[in-house]
């Protein structure tokens, strides 16, 4: 997808960055940069940056950055040709035909192959001679209208099983490897990727089979197969069962860790919730699930591997201004197992009583401490006042710093002042930062003065007496018997002045 530089230089000018941000966050103008509160995080004070001249952004909240195509991929969650597309028929631009449709057309027999190769794998498992795919299913306990409903399947222990099938539909062997349901051996014959697995299919929004997982049920192999990105999928932009869990009135989404997981918990009556594709949590899941929800409840396994993946969620879910809560599942390792062993009612019963993010960062805090012991209190709320400091709401940071003080039995108006001061550090190095970016961006662009930036007090002054000088030529011999030439540290400031 080879696109013109002068295409991308009439989609930038057609798409003023300021006027694409502003449609999706409301930005306030200051000369040449503009802010407004950064629609890639929470916050309350406005980080993300506008910089019209290079027609650039930078959230020195969260980092994210770059020009009008990046924001658009970023936002829209999309790929890069798709973004270029959609600012095209923003600004009306005709979008050039060649490589584009040939895209189209991939992601299009893409689809065909995904849907055709789900029917094939939900057949094999209700009518296939090979029935340890559905034993692996009802020793889950899975009911068939749930098997149905998420259009489970069994992939035969075969090579060619699936290249055969999707043969003899007219797809040819390169199509099947661009879907990743196929792939080619070192000699260059085509084989079935998923063999002798259960089979979960992963579906958009819209209803399209975009991709595949499977789970061994011998431990041949990883436990897991997922299928890599195709020209229709892309692991970190999509959650499974978000196709359902998007159409519940509730606004609190469950984050379970697997596909097991999360088709127990919905058959046990919750149609809230989703879960990440065999990777860890991205940023863009996060954010996609800010779209459909205020709250997400983290309800991972409880082991060490689970609980380091929660703490990463917690961050990344706080970023995209959702509030999280944790689960905490006593008896059981899996929400799976936790609903055969107590039923649905207790399950709802746990998510209504679940742990706050905040009181679970606090309570790792203490981590490895005995807190009646002085020197252990004082790490403890060196640690706290970390976390107490990071809350942007005034609000919270008071019923924590009084919830905190009495467990310490200390003044409440001591860890007070030491969370003030955190903010103000923080405040300091924030702004801080911004004034290092700023200067960089000013001297980066002084492309006709390049050792301005090594002076940049003295060349600015240089400029300014080169500038008067332009403007009242009568007073230039009087300046030029108080300063000579030699003076000027940038050799172009000094040839204006000799001119
Ligand atoms: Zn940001």
């Amino acid at each position: 997808m080879a696109l013109s530089e002068d295409f991308i230089y009439q989609l930038r000018l057609g798409n003023p960055i300021e006027d694409v941000v502003n449609s999706y966050s409301t930005i306030k103008r200051h000369g040449s940069t503009s802010k407004c509160l950064c629609p890639f995080h929470s916050e309350k004070t406005p980080s993300c940056t506008i910089y019209s001249d290079t027609q650039s952004f930078y959230c020195f909240g969260c980092g994210a950055g770059g020009d009008v195509i990046s924001f658009i991929k970023k936002i829209e969650n999309l790929s890069y040709y798709e973004a270029v597309r959609f600012l095209a028929e923003r600004a009306g631009i005709a979008m050039p035909d060649t490589s584009g449709d040939d895209f189209a057309r991939k992601k299009s027999r893409t689809y065909e192959i995904n849907r055709e190769t789900a029917n094939f794998y939900f057949k094999c498992l209700l009518s296939g001679s090979d029935k340890r795919g559905l034993a692996y299913f009802k020793e889950r306990k899975l009911l068939p209208q749930t098997i149905k409903k998420y259009g489970l399947g069994y992939a035969p222990d075969q090579w060619d099983a699936l290249r055969n099938h999707l043969r003899s539909l007219g797809f040819t062997d390169s199509e099947m490897v661009t879907a990743d349901v196929c792939r080619f051996s070192e000699k260059g014959s085509c084989y079935d990727n998923f063999r002798g697995r259960v089979i979960f299919p992963i579906i958009d929004l819209r209803g399209n089979v975009i991709a595949f997982g499977g789970r061994t049920i011998d431990n041949r192999g990883p436990k897991y197969l997922n299928s890599a990105d195709t020209p229709v999928f892309k692991k970190s932009r999509n959650l499974f069962s978000l196709n359902f869990a998007k159409n519940s009135s509730s606004k609190k989404l469950i984050l379970a860790e697997g596909y097991m997981d999360v088709i127990a918990i919905n058959q046990a009556g919750f149609e809230n919730v989703v879960a990440t594709l065999g990777t860890a949590l991205t940023p863009e899941q996060a954010r996609l699930m800010s779209q459909y929800a205020s709250e997400v409840i983290i309800s991972y396994d409880s082991d060490a591997a689970g609980q380091a993946a929660t703490q990463r969620a917690i961050n990344l879910l706080s970023s995209a201004g959702l509030t999280t809560k944790i689960i905490k599942l006593h008896d059981a390792k899996d929400p799976d197992e936790y609903i055969k062993k107590f039923g649905s009612t207790r399950f709802k019963f746990l998510l209504d009583e679940s742990n706050d993010a905040i009181d679970f960062e606090l309570s790792k805090c203490k981590t490895g401490l005995n807190i009646s012991e002085d020197s252990d209190k004082y790490t403890y709320l060196r640690k706290v006042v970390g976390v107490i400091s990071s809350l942007d709401d005034s609000l919270l940071r008071d019923v924590y710093i009084s919830k905190i003080s009495r467990e310490c039995e200390i003044n409440t108006s001591v860890l007070y002042s030491k969370v003030e001061e955190a903010i103000k550090n923080k405040h300091k190095i924030k702004q801080k930062l911004e004034w290092e970016s700023t200067k960089r961006s000013l001297t980066q662009r002084d492309e006709i003065n390049p050792e301005a930036s090594k002076y940049s007090a003295q060349s600015k002054a240089e400029e300014f007496i080169i500038l008067y000088l332009i403007k009242n030529q009568d007073k230039l011999k009087e300046i030029k018997n108080k300063i000579s030439a030699d003076e000027f540290v940038t050799s172009l400031t000094k040839k204006f002045f000799l001119q």
